[in-house]
């Protein structure tokens, strides 16, 4: 096996291929706090590309209902117990929060996936996983609204209400797709090396005229998204709506847009963009790039179970509510800091959070015009001040594509049309 670095985990982990990392990587943020579970991205990805025949029980986007929902069936409870197996209390993290783009969360000291697998699976494999029964892929809403209830026992609320910071009755939504990893599972496992990632944009794909169905993938994916289509028996996954990322979807005119799962997002919770790579593998700076402002300026936007080793490209701003060391283990340990900031926003964040959901077509960078005092108020024992700042979003070549300010503008409806039917 190759070393590679990993620096979400701050470290150099085995992988089987030698690095090679795109120019740009297809990235979104994702922020859990806003997710009402409308599953409108999931119904947009499932009528843009799986809605044939052998393709029912396939959802390349859906949005589960944590901590007992998942789909398939508790994927990520099942893979978290096998690298425990392959060893035991070592799934630790060391070292400290740093402004290293190498190591900015410390250093992962367990096993990955990747370097599990050599204790764990027979030496054929290069991955630990495994390969869901059919019916785990049956409900992929089941648990919905579930909350954790009195010390853990589903549906029973608990006595003592809610309070922040902590919600001791809780649940929270995780929407999810593929996250075009920069190790992807998928592509070490597969015996055919049908699975490839695109040096363009590092989206992941499987050649469907390989590909020979071996299910390899399916079982080597740590977020199980890659599925096995039993009337074609080959598999497929979540393409990130490549045509509309390449600017060739009818309605984009020639410009970048933003997948059919984000662009159709009601509760206005997806940004999804292009960030630039070094040589090394880690971001290239980009100050004014949205998504890197998130994940690596303002850092409230964390990958998703980063101990896997496949450096997934889906962030997500953890939800509020939820008890730390749940969010700890599914986002490692920038949780606090990344919570702390979004509860108290600087200007800047508050204006890049508006960009979210204006359009549909990617954002390449942003600028913040400073706007006035709008209101001042005690938020949690600190005093917060609101300005209505103006945040300008650029698109590829440096063209505005649209301005938006922090506050919204309120339409008070006249009397004569105060009933719009
Ligand atoms: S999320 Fe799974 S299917 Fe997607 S690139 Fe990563 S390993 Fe492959
Ligand atoms: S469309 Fe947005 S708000 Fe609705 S379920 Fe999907 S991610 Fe959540």
């Amino acid at each position: 096996m190759a070393k590679v670095h990993n620096w979400q985990m701050g470290r150099e982990m085995r992988y089987p291929y030698e690095a090679a990392y795109p120019e740009r990587q297809f990235a979104f943020v994702f922020n859990i706090n806003r997710c009402i579970a409308c599953q409108s991205c999931t119904m947009a990805c499932k009528s843009t590309w799986t809605f044939s025949k052998g393709q029912e029980q396939m959802w390349w986007a859906n949005v589960e209902t944590k901590p007992y929902g998942g789909y398939p069936m508790f994927w990520d409870m099942k893979i978290l117990e096998l690298l425990e197996r392959a060893n035991p209390g070592g799934q630790r993290w060391s070292g400290r929060l740093s402004g290293d783009p190498r190591a900015p969360f410390g250093r992962f000291d367990g096993r990955t996936i990747f370097e599990a697998s050599l204790m764990l699976t027979p030496d054929s494999a290069r991955v630990l996983g495994y390969l869901p029964a059919d019916e785990e892929w049956n409900s992929p809403n089941i648990y919905e609204d579930n909350p954790v209830g009195q010390r853990g026992t589903p549906m029973e609320y608990h006595k003592t209400g809610v309070e922040l910071p902590e919600h001791k009755t809780w649940f929270f939504y995780l929407a999810r797709i593929c996250n075009h990893c920069t190790y992807p599972a998928c592509l070490a496992a597969c015996p055919r090396r049908a699975i490839y990632k695109r040096p363009e944009d590092g989206i992941v794909l499987i050649d469907q005229k390989e590909c020979r169905g071996y299910r390899k993938c399916v079982e080597a994916c740590p977020y199980k998204k890659t599925m096995y289509r039993g009337n074609t028996r080959v598999s497929e996954k979540c393409v990130a709506c490549y045509p509309r990322i390449e600017g060739k979807d009818p309605e984009s005119g020639g410009k970048p847009l933003e997948t059919r799962c984000m662009a159709a997002c009601i509760g206005q919770i997806r940004l999804q963009g292009l960030v630039k790579m070094n040589r090394d593998g880690t971001w290239a700076a980009d100050r004014q790039n949205p998504i890197y402002y998130l994940v690596h300026v303002a850092k409230v936007a964390l990958p998703l179970y980063p101990q896997f080793g496949t450096e997934p490209n889906g962030y997500y701003i953890p939800p509020r509510w939820v008890p730390r060391p749940y969010l700890r283990q599914m986002f490692g340990p920038g949780v606090d800091q990344a919570i702390e900031r979004y509860e108290n926003p600087d200007r800047e964040l508050l204006a890049v959070l508006q960009l979210f959901r204006r359009s549909k077509l990617i954002i390449y960078g942003y600028r913040v015009v400073e706007g006035p005092k709008a209101y001042e108020a005690e938020l949690r024992g600190r005093r917060f001040t609101l300005y209505n700042d103006t945040v300008i979003a650029y698109g590829k070549d440096g063209e505005e594509l649209f301005r938006t300010s922090v506050e919204e503008p309120v339409h008070v409806r006249p009397p004569r049309h105060a009933n719009s039917i």
